[in-house]
């Protein structure tokens, strides 16, 4: 059976399915989801990271994470969690660039957050280098000390439910099948629910809003871990910060868009991260947060320009080429530098 025929089951017999559902299905079914039967990161994979663009992504963020340990105070026993960690590859930066940091690593426990067998293989290989790193499917395994937590691309995999506003009001997007038995998008003839007619009301005719409870929890969980027990959190994503209420979601193949419908299990699925609602989780928890800033603003501020300056010194001619076009890749606003977003929230 294929993903497409299980899924054409289940609406047979549960009826049309909620584009989270769908979304869940297709990229984390236990045998046939995306994230779970390939690796499809890098050139011959569907889609590129900025960790897998350059080195200097993860170990900037690496000196995001030792300033935060040092302005807790230097703890010594803080839990270092990576959600959906890919290859592994910011990982590796991240501890490769702070191993001179004096106590920072005896410090540490490292989690990676995966549900990924594929990709928990090639992490488990990467940083073989390594000791006191641990593999766990779920953030809530992770002890009750300070935490230092970093998520790229990650929020962007999580399910979100589709709204669109019709003449009657919201009405939920669903996955069904048509006439042929194919699956085809088609609106819940039920209205949604009050509240969100309560908070997006003036929203026009044929507007989409996307909600991802699950991202929301998730976020509301690593909030409170941290109002607790102290740390930080680092979220770096394609998203926004104003509603557009446009429709983001996307399938992704072969570094190419695809059609959503279409080799479902077999492309990569996305939504941009609603930055606004991720910050209004943090306030409710009490954690000190910065206006999410732009991955460009936020890599200048954590010295890109110098780390490349620096790297370029023992370069050869192609890998001077090579580090540059990396460089403006990740902070060039046609490119990564504006479209995606890095929030940082803090404890005390
Ligand atoms: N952070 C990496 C990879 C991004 S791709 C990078 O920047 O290169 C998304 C990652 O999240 C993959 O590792 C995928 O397996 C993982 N993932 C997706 N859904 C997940 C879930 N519900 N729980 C844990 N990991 C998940």
């Amino acid at each position: 059976m294929s993903l497409e025929d299980h899924l054409k089951k289940l609406i047979c017999h549960h009826g049309p399915l909620s584009v989270a559902r769908f979304m869940s299905e297709a990229l984390g079914h236990p045998q046939y989801g995306y994230y779970r039967k390939q690796d499809p990161l890098g050139r011959q994979g569907d889609f590129i990271t900025a960790p897998e663009i350059s080195q200097m992504f993860g170990e900037l963020v690496g000196i995001w994470c030792a300033s935060e340990w040092q302005r807790m105070g230097n703890p010594d026993n803080i839990a270092l969690v990576e959600l959906g960690p890919g290859r592994g590859t910011l990982m590796q930066d991240l501890l490769r660039g702070t191993r001179h940091i004096k106590g920072f690593h005896e410090s540490l426990s490292v989690y990676m957050v995966e549900t990924s067998p594929v990709l928990t293989a090639i992490q488990q290989n990467n940083l073989a280098a390594y000791n006191n790193i641990f593999w766990y499917e779920h953030f809530n395994a992770v002890p009750d000390v300070p935490l230092l937590l970093v998520a790229n691309e990650f929020f962007d995999a999580l399910p979100v439910h589709q709204y669109s506003k019709t003449d009657k009001g919201w009405c939920e997007q669903m996955v069904s099948l048509d006439q042929n038995e194919h699956l085809a998008f088609s609106l819940s003839p039920n209205l949604a629910s009050a509240a969100i007619d309560t908070r997006h009301g003036d929203a026009p005719q044929g507007a989409v809003l996307e909600i991802c409870p699950a991202g929301l929890s998730l976020f509301s969980e690593i909030c409170q871990h941290i109002y607790t027990h102290g740390g930080a959190a680092l979220v770096a994503d394609y998203g926004y910060c104003e509603y557009g209420y446009k429709d983001t979601l996307q399938a992704v193949k072969n570094h190419h868009f695809h059609p959503l419908l279409e080799d479902v299990g077999d492309a990569d699925l996305t939504a941009h991260v609603d930055f606004t609602a991720l910050t209004a989780v943090a306030k409710k928890a009490g954690l000190r947060l910065y206006p999410p800033a732009t991955q460009r603003d936020f890599l200048l501020a954590m010295g890109i320009e110098q780390r490349t300056s620096q790297l370029m010194q023992k370069a050869s001619d192609a890998q001077k080429k090579q580090i540059l076009s990396a460089c403006e890749r990740l902070i060039c606003e046609t490119q990564m530098g504006t479209l995606f977003k890095v929030l940082a929230v803090t404890g005390e």
